[in-house]
């Protein structure tokens, strides 16, 4: 899969199944960026609203179903093309505009797909050998689930999760819309993002 900068920025706002297409803006910004490292010295770290912002990462917090976790949650952009968006087709909007649709086979849609991955990541999410909390008092608990907010029961401070936590799981992707479904294996990680929320990303198993 070609992962370019110029890779069309995907934007899942009020209809969700639409992306925009590479803007000037943007193109100007790769620009700006190419000049950079020819001009340099313009070196910061990639940050994930700019990893959204390029397509790299694809933000499911408006995924059009409710997210079932309080921290913002992306997609790479491999595992969303191999989940949400596999065997779909990018169409253009019939206006004409600057917008693709996601046409899904056999009556599935965006909705459906990302329900899929939330309900797999949350039962894996669930299962108690993903679940750690540990507290600054040191009370360490393994009974709640990593992503909601948990009170120590020892000294009432806010507990947190562990950090890059790594929960495996799998979806089933009707692929063809034909019922036979193909297995892909995920892996999503909780960590600090750009302003040191809580934040998760999935990807697929065999990305770093
Ligand atoms: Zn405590």
């Amino acid at each position: 899969m070609n992962l370019s900068p110029i890779a069309p920025r995907f934007d899942l706002g009020v209809t969700g199944e639409r992306i925009a297409k590479q803007t000037t803006k943007e193109k100007e910004k790769i620009m700006k960026s190419t000049m950079e490292e020819v001009f340099g010295p313009v070196i910061s770290s990639y940050s994930r609203a700019q990893a959204i912002e390029d397509g790299f990462l694809v933000d499911m917090s408006e995924a059009l179903v409710p997210c079932p976790f309080k921290y913002p949650v992306a997609m790479s952009r491999a595992a969303y093309e191999e989940t949400i968006a596999n065997g779909g087709a990018w169409l253009s909007s019939e206006g004409g505009g600057n917008y693709q649709y996601l046409q899904l086979p056999a009556g599935q849609d965006i909705k459906g797909r990302a329900h899929d991955v939330f309900w797999m990541l949350t039962d894996a999410i669930n299962h108690p050998r993903h679940r750690s909390w540990v507290c600054a008092c040191g009370f360490y608990d393994t009974v709640s689930s990593v992503y909601d907010a948990k009170i120590c029961p020892k000294c009432s401070e806010q507990m947190t999760a562990e950090p890059c936590q790594r929960v495996e799981f799998a979806v089933l992707v009707d692929i063809h819309g034909n019922g036979r479904k193909t297995k892909v294996q995920l892996y999503s990680v909780c960590g600090p993002g750009d302003t040191a929320e809580a934040v998760i990303t999935i990807m697929l198993q065999g990305e770093d």
